[in-house]
């Protein structure tokens, strides 16, 4: 099965979550000893929950920062071990990418029990799906991405967002980045612009009566 037609199978949004107007944040690539507790805090500062979908390696290496999220009300997922692009790797791979990467949850934080899984670029396929299944966890997508990542600018981002939020909806943002690209350099601002658009958009969300939500528990 191609990747555009597996993803058809992966949960993008709650829409069908009838009557809410609930909508929910995500940020990926976590977690980032310059990223994530400046994230932290403006989640903090408005009182609203979020889902962290972490790389396995950075959860070895800054324990702390995912027993804070979770001590924060916040969920922690799976976002692979190392973050690579799961349609290149061989099965067993796979298999560890996946596996290991919520025994690393687990190992930082014991009272983190994993749900989601977001496979690296949103690249899915069968047998990531299969994989995913078999680990007990969800494939989650997204359906709203302000490209946070590429930096274009804390007002573009936010108005990205709020043209293209609708009840349901489930925001990318990031709070690091991957292990492949920390060889273009040590930027501690990398994420500057995500955390500044955050302390807009939660409020802006607010005001045009979102409700921001942990993830459902539906299945
Ligand atoms: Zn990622």
């Amino acid at each position: 099965m191609t990747e555009r037609s597996s993803l058809s199978v992966v949960r993008c949004d709650y829409a069908d979550v009838s009557g809410s107007r609930a909508v929910y944040l995500t940020f990926d690539d976590g977690p980032n000893p310059f990223c994530t507790p400046s994230v932290l805090d403006v989640l903090a500062h408005h009182r609203v929950p979020a889902t962290f979908f972490v790389i396995g390696a950075y959860a070895i290496e800054h324990p702390e920062l995912i027993r804070r999220v979770v001590a924060e009300g916040h969920e922690v997922a799976n976002h692979t071990m190392t973050h690579p692009d799961l349609s290149r790797c061989a099965p067993a791979e796979l298999h560890d990418e996946v596996l290991t990467a919520s025994k690393a949850i687990r190992l930082a934080c014991p009272h983190a029990s994993p749900r989601y899984m977001r496979a690296p670029y949103g690249i899915w396929t069968q047998e990531v799906l299969a994989m995913t299944s078999s680990a007990g966890l969800t494939a989650l997508h997204w359906s709203v991405d302000p490209r946070d990542w590429s930096r274009p600018g804390v007002e573009t981002i936010v108005s990205s967002v709020l043209a293209n939020v609708r009840p349901g909806a489930i925001v990318l943002l990031h709070d690091g980045y991957p292990p492949a690209e920390e060889s273009l350099g040590t930027d501690t601002t990398l994420r500057d612009q995500t955390t500044m658009a955050l302390a807009f958009l939660i409020p802006a969300l607010q005001r045009c009566g979102f409700a921001i939500r942990p993830l459902p528990q539906l299945h």
